[in-house]
């Protein structure tokens, strides 16, 4: 089961499980409404999934079914720049104000509990420590402990696999080439989704959004460090 958003990380974690037909008969996707500001992402997800069906019918027999499940229990317990309109900036604690306290936590804790119920003993995320701002609930030490704590908890070994833990997103980008080629990064160009402010408008070479906020400058700084060790 990928936890899939409908970004650039997860699309990628979703095919690499989808090219492993020897590990993986069959993928399930997740995907978490958390009254996040913009929607814009569970559409695109929608989209990215619809265009993996057209593009890489190989894959297709073995994506899964896709649930959504409802955690705006988390916008309950504070506000955050991910579901408030406030400005995206560090807070004292030295982490930006993207951070949404223990959200990892909640969704793997609510993707374990699906995947036990579906016969499911893996769960893979995008979760990575080189690019996201040090958020403390996607480094390997916490997914390592909620491996342990969520196995005990199912009694059931439940894998959490992080093809993307230690990448950077120039890395994230080569990994898709490698996977599924121009096909695979044309798709991810143009149908996922990353920036904060939910923007759409514009096309760049990385993609769709604002191409100011923390998300789109790491996806797009990664884009053209990539294309630029391809070229030369
Ligand atoms: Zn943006």
């Amino acid at each position: 089961m990928v936890l899939f958003s409908g970004g650039q990380d997860s699309t990628t974690c979703l095919a690499w499980a989808l090219a492993q037909a020897d590990r993986f008969d069959a993928v399930d996707t997740v995907a978490f409404d958390y009254g996040q500001r913009h929607r814009i992402e569970l559409d695109c997800r929608l989209a990215v999934l619809r265009e993996l069906h057209r593009a890489f019918p190989a894959w297709a027999p073995r994506l899964g079914r896709d649930h959504l499940i409802d955690l705006t229990v988390l916008k309950s317990l504070g506000e955050s720049a991910l579901t408030d309109e406030r400005t995206i900036e560090l807070q004292a604690s030295g982490l930006p104000n993207t951070f949404v306290p223990a959200r990892n936590l909640l969704f793997l804790t609510a993707a374990a509990a699906l995947a036990y119920r579906n016969g499911i003993a893996v769960l893979v995320g995008g979760m990575c420590e080189t690019d996201y701002s040090g958020y403390p609930d996607c480094r390997d030490a916490t997914m390592r402990a909620m491996q342990s704590a969520l196995s005990l908890g199912l009694d059931a070994p439940l894998a959490i696999e992080t093809p993307l833990m230690f990448l950077d997103k120039a890395a994230t980008w080569s990994l898709a080439w490698s996977i599924g080629g121009d096909t695979l990064v044309a798709l991810i160009e143009e149908q996922t989704h990353t920036c904060y402010l939910g923007e759409r408008g514009t096309r760049h070479a990385w993609g769709y959004g604002c191409g100011h906020c923390p998300a789109c400058r790491l996806r797009a700084l990664g884009h053209a460090r990539w294309q630029s060790k391809r070229m030369g």
